[in-house]
């Protein structure tokens, strides 16, 4: 295993807000920052060192990349898997391409969770509109058909309630082939980070509750309000992925909570997660800082919980009224992304509030008005 120090460079396929905050954690540590990403002045390409402006599936780029840096990692998983794989073999890339090739299509990856010993809702592969016509009944309604490649933030799947529906999905197969799975009328979502390094240490971050609008997240809240068996049980099942992965980096695992206790794993992201975000105040380490400890081979810390928190996010619609009362807020520790054009559900950025009170904080935000509207 090498061990990657200060003054060396960290190379990030993709330039998002996930990649600029992985940047911001290492630069304090003294490492340089070269980035591959398709727009000049990205997040991320904003603040690293060297810049490489070209597709992710540029094979020269990603050479490039790989030769200017002492070490890769990415942070999404939707770039080319061949590749991540052909760059694996000249440069030094601790978290492999396996991990992204399972993640990028949802059909490996659940097949692998449930190879992990973990359970997922139940579901079926449907090649084509008429196979899912034909085998829709077999997971039965409501239910939600989902691409196979591309979908996120509630993107690339659809809702059905009954089969006078069907139609409404036809236009999936156009990407690709889909899993159809039931709909869980679950309890609450929760998140587990687990980050290991290639010796084999491993922890996962303090467990967040998760509360979607839109498909998108909107608020996590730390700890997530679960009994704590369903803490443990949640911490055992990331456990049991990552190992059977042998994960090196970062995993985020959304879960759904049942009303009977029971968790069933909906998806798994190779990076550090919008969910994670809050430990940058919250936790003893951040999500973004032990993922650079992990892919530069040093120890990890155990990240403990400083306070209970809430994290919100900010998009694009949240700016305007954002802008009117972020000086009055000293508590609210604010992330912005550097992104110049402030689109209706684009992440712009996110923020932090620790808190005792975490049902008055919450009440506190609705009533602030600027999420009114989402
Ligand atoms: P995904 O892209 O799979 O993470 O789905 C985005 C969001 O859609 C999830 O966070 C859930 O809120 C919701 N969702 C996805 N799959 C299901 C399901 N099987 N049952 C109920 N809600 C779901």
């Amino acid at each position: 295993m090498t061990t990657i120090m200060p003054g060396r460079t960290i190379g990030i396929i993709g330039g998002g807000q996930l990649g600029r905050m992985m940047a911001l954690a290492a630069k304090e540590a003294g490492f340089k920052i070269a980035v591959l990403d398709p727009t000049i002045d990205s997040p991320l390409g904003q603040i690293a060192d060297i810049q490489i402006v070209a597709s992710y599936d540029d094979q020269l780029a990603l050479e490039e990349l790989g030769e200017v840096s002492d070490v890769v990692t990415f942070e999404f998983e939707n770039i080319d898997y061949e590749g991540l794989k052909r760059l694996t073999e000249i440069a030094n890339v601790p978290q492999g391409a396996e991990l992204v090739r399972i993640t990028q299509n949802r059909i490996v990856e659940k097949k692998e969770i449930t190879a992990a010993g973990v359970t997922v809702a139940n579901y079926r592969v449907v090649a084509s509109f008429k196979e899912l016509k034909e085998r829709v009944t077999e997971v039965g309604f409501p239910c939600i058909v989902k691409t196979a490649l591309g979908g996120y933030d509630g993107k690339g799947q659809m809702k059905l309630d009954s089969m006078d529906e069907i139609n409404k999905a036809e236009t999936l197969f156009n990407h690709s082939a889909c899993i159809v799975e039931e709909f869980i009328p679950f309890e609450k979502e929760i998140s587990v980070i687990i980050q290991r390094n290639a010796a084999g240490q491993s922890y996962c971050l303090p467990i967040s509750e998760n509360i979607h609008r839109n498909h998108i997240l909107h608020e996590s809240i730390v700890p997530a309000r679960v009994a704590p068996e369903v803490m443990n049980a949640a911490e055992q099942s990331a456990k049991l992925i990552a190992n059977y992965l042998q994960l090196v980096g970062t995993l985020a695992v959304e879960m759904f909570l049942l009303e009977n206790g029971e968790l069933l794993i909906n998806e798994l992201a190779p990076r550090p997660h919008n969910s994670g975000h809050y430990s940058i105040e919250a936790s003893s380490i951040s999500q973004f800082h032990q993922h650079i400890r992990a892919i530069c081979g040093w120890s990890l810390r155990e990240p403990k919980l400083i306070s209970p928190c809430v994290m919100v996010n900010v998009l694009g619609q949240h700016i305007a009224p954002l802008s009117k009362v972020i000086s009055e807020k000293p508590q609210w520790s604010v992330h912005l992304y550097g992104k110049e054009e402030a689109k209706h559900d684009r992440k712009m950025g996110h923020i932090t509030i620790l808190t005792d009170d975490v049902s008055r904080e919450l009440k506190d935000i609705e009533a602030s008005g600027i999420w009114s509207k989402s």
